[in-house]
């Protein structure tokens, strides 16, 4: 290239990248300061969250606080399709995500066990999409399973996105998604951080791969802000609890703060559900109530 064509290219590419900046600029003042976000909280429990000795029991406390999601575990959930339906029935309250529930896993090295996690999760995803979830929350790998899984190379990770991407269009084909779940180191080397579970979402390249985010979990990140930016569309669920010792949130006072992710949530307009999974130290009643209002102020506040 001679100089006068240098010239002409680099004037091109700095007019465009005013351009570009200029965007920047006006899709920034889209959302002056002060202007009131209407992404709404969707909080939904696990089975075990709300007191009650039956699903009916709790169910009602849950409808009493206007929780509006409701996240059962997939074990034996084919079977549990039309109890579901009908305790569901007549209430503002839906499925949220499916917990697990599989056997075996993704990446075991082993056929029978890689045969196993195929047939149980396409069971669960099948019952999932009856009940209308989200999705059904997986995890590639725990660090137990290294031991008997794929080692990690590049070449588990393309094997784990073609995986994937034949689950996630079965999930499609059903109605629903499946939801990576990236966890903290003590539990899973393999996928640690909210924007590298969406980026496998996107080598994947099926719209039924989605991934999710878990406050306890996301000790992991060096910003909640910036792991659910990252994520963005491939966030399809999130999980919740307190921040010392995984118990309800407000149990562990200051260290139970999510503003900063709210307030991410809201920005991306995450349409889907923030869910409990988590212990209760104190009377589970008055604890819930507190946990769910405390985190309705936080979600204000972000
Ligand atoms: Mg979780």
């Amino acid at each position: 290239m001679d100089r006068k064509s240098f010239l002409k290219t680099s004037l091109a590419g700095a007019a465009a990248l005013a351009a570009a900046s200029t965007g920047l600029l006006a899709c920034t003042s889209q959302a002056p300061a002060g202007k009131k976000n209407d992404t709404r909280l969707h909080l939904s429990f696990q089975e075990g969250t709300a007191p009650g000795e039956t699903l009916e029991e709790k169910l009602d406390f849950m409808e009493e606080l206007g929780i509006e999601g409701f996240e059962p575990g997939g074990g034996s959930l084919a079977s549990r399709v039309n109890e579901i339906s009908q305790a569901l029935s007549g209430r503002n309250i839906r499925v949220s995500a499916i917990c697990a529930g599989f056997d075996g896993f993704i990446l075991a090295r082993e056929a029978s066990v890689k045969a196993s996690f195929d047939s149980t999760m396409r069971q669960i995803v099948r019952a999932a999409g009856e009940l209308g979830s989200t999705g059904v929350i997986m995890v590639p790998a725990f660090n137990w399973q290294d031991e008997v899984g794929l080692p990690h190379t590049m070449e588990t990770r393309d094997y784990l996105c073609e995986q994937l991407h034949s689950l996630g269009e079965f999930a499609l084909s059903c109605g629903t998604t499946v939801i990576l779940e990236p966890l903290n180191r003590r539990e899973a080397f393999y996928l640690r951080l909210v924007s590298d579970a969406a980026a496998i979402c996107r080598d994947a390249d099926s719209a039924g791969v989605r991934c999710m985010g878990d406050f306890w979990h996301m000790q992991e990140e060096t910003s909640d802000y910036a792991a659910f930016i990252s994520a963005k569309d491939y966030l399809q669920h999130v999980h919740i609890a307190s921040r010392g010792r995984r118990i309800m949130p407000g149990e562990d006072g200051e260290k139970d703060n999510y503003v900063e992710g709210f307030r991410a949530l809201k920005e991306i307009g995450y349409p889907n559900f923030v869910s409990f999974e988590c212990g209760c130290e104190g009377e589970r009643a008055s604890t819930v109530r507190a946990a769910v209002s405390l985190l309705r102020e936080q979600w204000e506040q972000a």
